[in-house]
């Protein structure tokens, strides 16, 4: 059999796969805040629009177990969170030591960015154009796919010799059309490279992408977005202001968050802000808490997604899996 040959077996299993680990969405809770009385509040503040419990876990491959909050159905629409079109939360799990690392396999990406960031255990990856690494807890790796990539996720062997708690989050950033089509390229962002910026007595926003005040985060992006780490304690209150046509999701990682005065998101959960001002603020229900801030410009351009390709119409999704087949994505190194 050629490579290719076995590589078509791949997209085909793998656009199966896709389809057939699609979580069941009608557990999902979505509380509307919409009759929230915005005259209660002193302040013009950007209210809560829904949250979402974790939906089902289901794994990807054998080494990922995922609540998938955002993808194209729900139940976070991609449309919603557009820029962030896919949002997988492995919440903290214990792995048993293997001998073989879990994880995905070779598969491709076409159109879009994966930002995967590790809050436990450790992640290794490695693409067909040059990138890869092993990221630890709080490091991030900024993967952009673009014209395409088949890459591998896995984790790391001495994490998986071990075993231990396993958390982490990907993301799949999309791209502007312009950028849909352009060189593949790969950011190791590592922990100690993140910006953090202190607020309050005892309360950080670390930066990962975008700005908070005058600090920016190191990735570099394709269109206008924020994604922090934000440490709360309760004495403080943080405060965030965005365009108020932006989208903004926060997921709690730790604690119990409150947004603005009294409207609290428990953990594991999502919050998805309305668009009816531009500043929020966000406050510990409890202490140690910590949550992912994502802030984006929407990219006003269709989206038509399969599997892992993520392009504008459907005659470019038939182009990538064309161009896939005939291995235009680059051979897979071989050891
Ligand atoms: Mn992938």
């Amino acid at each position: 059999m050629t490579s290719y040959q076995q590589l078509s077996i791949l997209a085909v299993g793998f656009a199966l796969f896709a389809f057939l680990s699609k979580p069941i969405q009608s557990e999902s809770v979505n509380l509307s805040y919409k009759g929230f009385n915005k005259k209660d509040v002193m302040k013009d503040l950007r209210t809560i629009d829904s949250i979402f419990s974790p939906p089902p876990v289901h794994f990807v491959g054998d080494g990922f177990r995922v609540h998938s909050l955002i993808t194209p159905r729900g139940p976070i629409r991609s449309t919603r969170m557009n820029p962030f079109i896919m949002l997988d939360y492995n919440a903290p799990h214990f792995f048993s030591p293997a001998l073989t690392p879990r994880g995905v396999d070779v598969h491709p990406h076409r159109g879009f960015e994966t930002v995967t960031i590790a809050y436990q255990g450790e992640i290794a990856h490695q693409d067909n154009k040059g990138g890869g690494g092993v990221i630890g807890p709080g490091d991030v790796q900024w993967m952009t796919a673009a014209s395409g990539v088949l890459h591998e996720e896995f984790h790391s062997e001495s994490y998986s010799k071990e075993g231990g708690i396993f958390q982490m989050v990907q993301l799949w950033v999309n791209l502007p059309a312009k950028y849909k089509m352009s060189q593949p390229k790969y950011q190791p962002i590592l922990k100690d490279s993140l910006v953090e910026v202190s607020v309050g007595s005892n309360s950080s926003v670390e930066l990962v992408a975008g700005s908070y005040g005058d600090a920016h985060g190191p990735a570099e992006t394709f269109s206008p977005l924020h994604i922090s780490n934000v440490q709360l304690s309760r004495e403080d209150i943080v405060p965030f202001s965005f365009p108020s046509e932006w989208n903004i999701g926060l997921l709690v990682l730790e604690g119990g968050l409150v947004v603005n005065e009294d409207q609290e998101v428990a953990k594991d959960h999502f919050a998805v802000l309305a668009h009816d001002a531009a500043s929020f603020e966000l406050r510990a229900l409890e202490g140690d808490t910590k949550v992912l801030l994502l802030a984006g410009e929407p990219i006003k351009e269709p989206i038509v997604s399969y599997g892992p390709f993520v392009m504008n119409t459907e005659e470019e999704i038939r182009q990538a899996i064309t161009d896939f087949q005939q291995g235009v994505f680059g051979d897979w190194p071989q050891d």
